[in-house]
């Protein structure tokens, strides 16, 4: 039995774009502009001061205004 699951994202124009925001220090940006480097930034945020930082995810399509 071949049985094949996949949930990657195929389509080019859609972008996730990830936000992450320290509940103390405010809005947090990573050096890369890629969306995975917030969630790096978030991570080693909360493990060097202990904050709560608040991942907000978002899912677009590039070709809309
Ligand atoms: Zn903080």
């Amino acid at each position: 039995m071949s049985v094949t699951t996949s949930s990657a994202i195929a389509v080019s124009e859609i972008r996730v774009v990830i936000e992450a925001e320290c509940s103390r220090c405010g809005p947090l940006s990573a050096h890369e502009s890629a969306s995975l480097g917030n969630i790096d930034a978030a991570l080693a945020h909360t493990a060097q001061t202990g904050h709560v930082v608040i991942l907000n995810g978002t899912v677009d399509r590039c070709d809309e205004e």
